[in-house]
């Protein structure tokens, strides 16, 4: 589904992402741990085409991504949440919704998209008319992510989706992400909570100074904690 074929990715001249390489199959959920500052977010956002210096080849579904602006990615089938969410205030629920339908190039089918994400995200659905930025950080989260699976994506990549939300928000964001994963979303994960995103993954890479370190099957992973204190350890 995703293949990274040796990413490299500079800030100024700074040079982050040294000669990645992974792949993600379809269907499969994969985490891509380490710790702050390993170049994760910057990995998620020169596979979305956010960023102006990288090189390297990323394809999705077999076609080549370079080039293409992060609009386009999107409507290809490969949404993103980003850390910061990015809810617009003065907007309700219902309106940040359309935002997402209308940005995935099906504004005509709204109606029945509304209709599924009322039904996959009940704390959601009694919240469409209320401002969005009035909820709580977890419910902020869930409509990043609902706006973001609007589209019905193939893929999608989510940056610490548990960051600053409570536990019990936490399990209920995972079991959707699981369901995601049942119809068949593909999904690569970014997380500060390793063993949480063990939990829901077939496989995990560790990213260190930017380069990746370690690749192994997520059961193995979560039975290796001296790997997990190694390189993942805040
Ligand atoms: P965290 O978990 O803290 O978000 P991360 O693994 O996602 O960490 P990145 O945010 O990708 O790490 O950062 C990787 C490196 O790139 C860090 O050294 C960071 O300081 C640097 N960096 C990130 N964004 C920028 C930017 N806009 N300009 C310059 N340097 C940046």
């Amino acid at each position: 589904m995703l293949k990274i074929d040796k990413l490299n990715a500079w800030y100024g001249t700074s040079h982050i992402l040294q000669d990645v390489s992974l792949h993600v199959d379809r269907g499969e959920v994969v985490s891509l741990l380490g710790r702050n500052g390993a170049g994760k977010t910057t990995l998620l956002k020169s596979v979305m085409g956010l960023l102006k210096k990288t090189a390297g080849a990323v394809s999705f579904k077999g076609a080549d991504l370079l080039g293409l602006p992060a609009h386009a990615r999107y409507r290809h089938g490969l949404a993103y949440v980003p850390e910061e969410r990015r809810i617009v205030p003065g907007m309700t629920v219902l309106e940040n919704l359309r935002l997402g339908i209308i940005a995935s190039g099906k504004a005509k089918d709204e109606r029945a998209i509304i209709e599924r994400i009322a039904a996959t995200f009940p704390r959601l659905k009694e919240r469409l008319g209320q401002e969005a930025v009035t909820m709580s950080g977890g419910e902020q989260q869930m409509l990043a992510i609902a706006r973001a699976t609007a589209a019905g994506p193939d893929m999608i990549l989510l940056d610490e989706p548990s960051e600053g939300i409570m536990p019990v928000l936490v399990d209920e964001m995972f079991e959707l992400f699981l369901a995601l994963k049942r119809q068949g979303t593909t999904i690569l994960l970014v997380e500060q909570s390793v063993e949480t995103a063990l939990g829901i993954s077939d496989r995990a890479y560790i990213l260190d100074q930017g380069a990746i370190v370690y690749s192994e099957r997520a059961d193995a992973m979560l039975a290796d904690p001296a790997i997990q204190e190694r390189y993942c350890a805040v």
